[in-house]
């Protein structure tokens, strides 16, 4: 197979239509069996529940390619699962059991010409969703539906590698308990678009969401999980039920404790223990991890000791660990990674 005559080196994380994209229809009832197409766009009626009422959840993961020149998936099971949890509290019908992972798998095998070269930093991306594609007016869930997977090259999230960014505390809030904040969907990113841009154009990379209840405990970004790093070493991570519960910060919990002999704490965070933290990042798919060198509370600055030129070293041990299992280097954990190709 021929690779595309692309720059891999200096991909941004743009979407780029790719050749292949998968497609089922939900109608009277069912799936459809679901099939490869070539066509990005869709024709939808003006009315239909994703336009609407925001009828939507979606999932993101990555397929790589190995040392050994393999294409992997990463953990596409914990996805699939995860898109079930969130398509439940959308009122959106869960796909047939082994579904998500056959339209992947489909989707990266039939795009393998668009699947960055080891080495060039680059994954492609593939984005999997569930949108509401039957006519509501009257507030209700829809009657048809379609799950795509699509797939589009990307680079490294950061451009300039993982220079650590200042984020400030967000005045307002992401997610109410009780709510949708666990749960993966559009809506929930809608509505943090303000905040996220008010935060840039204040020179801030991103907001730090405190629990809207009681703005004390520290909940995550607007599409980040922290993890932070205790001066004795250990690894901490915000518990909270309206936190996205985020496969990279599951994994790199396992990662630290068998791979690095780390004690970890998943537990609350007081937004007060955040200056004893010695390290502390962000953590999703897109990034894996991006270093936070400062955090900015309505104008007192908070400096993690890690400073504003690279990573601190256990957060580094934490990247270079889950990364080079990412790509065949490192021994994975039974089931972690699906061989595509
Ligand atoms: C997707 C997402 C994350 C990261 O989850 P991963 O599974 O690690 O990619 C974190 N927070 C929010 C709000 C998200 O939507």
């Amino acid at each position: 197979m021929e690779k595309k005559n692309l720059d891999w080196g200096n991909l941004g994380f743009t979407y780029m239509p790719t050749d292949y994209r998968y497609v089922s229809h939900y109608k009277d009832g069912q799936w459809d069996d679901g099939e490869l197409v070539t066509e990005e766009k869709i024709v939808l009626n003006e009315c239909a529940g994703v336009f609407q009422y925001a009828q939507t959840v979606f999932e993101g993961l990555k397929a790589y390619t190995t040392e050994d020149g393999h294409i992997v998936c990463f953990r596409p099971n914990m996805n699939a699962e995860r898109l079930q949890g969130s398509a439940e509290k959308l009122e959106i019908p869960t796909l047939p059991e082994g579904r998500f992972e056959e339209a992947v798998e489909k989707v990266v095998k039939a795009n393998a010409a668009w699947v960055p070269p080891y080495g060039s930093g680059a994954t492609l991306y593939i984005r999997p969703f569930i949108m509401g594609s039957g006519s509501v007016i009257g507030v209700a869930p829809s009657d048809e539906y379609q799950f795509r997977v699509f797939a589009t090259p990307v680079g490294p999230y950061f451009k300039d590698g993982a220079k650590p960014i200042t984020i400030r505390v967000s005045d307002e809030d992401r997610a109410a308990p009780h709510g949708t904040g666990n749960i993966k969907a559009g809506l929930n990113y809608a509505m943090s678009l303000h905040s996220t841009m008010d935060a840039h154009r204040e020179g801030f990379d991103e907001n730090m969401y405190l629990d809207s209840a009681t703005r004390t405990y520290i909940e995550e970004t607007g599409g980040a999980n922290f993890i932070f790093i205790t001066k004795d070493g250990k690894l901490v991570t915000p518990k909270s039920d309206s936190i996205l519960p985020s496969i990279t910060r599951r994994s790199l919990i396992q990662v630290a404790e068998e791979y690095l002999g780390l004690t970890v704490e998943h537990r609350k965070v007081k937004f007060s223990e955040l200056e004893d933290f010695v390290e502390v990042g962000l953590c999703g798919t897109a990034a894996v991890i991006s270093p936070v060198g400062k955090v900015v509370d309505h104008g007192r600055e908070i400096l993690i000791p890690t400073g504003m030129e690279e990573m601190g070293p256990v957060t580094r041990k934490l990247y270079e660990t889950l990364t080079g299992i990412q790509m065949g280097k490192i021994e994975a954990p039974k089931g972690w990674i699906k061989t595509i190709v």
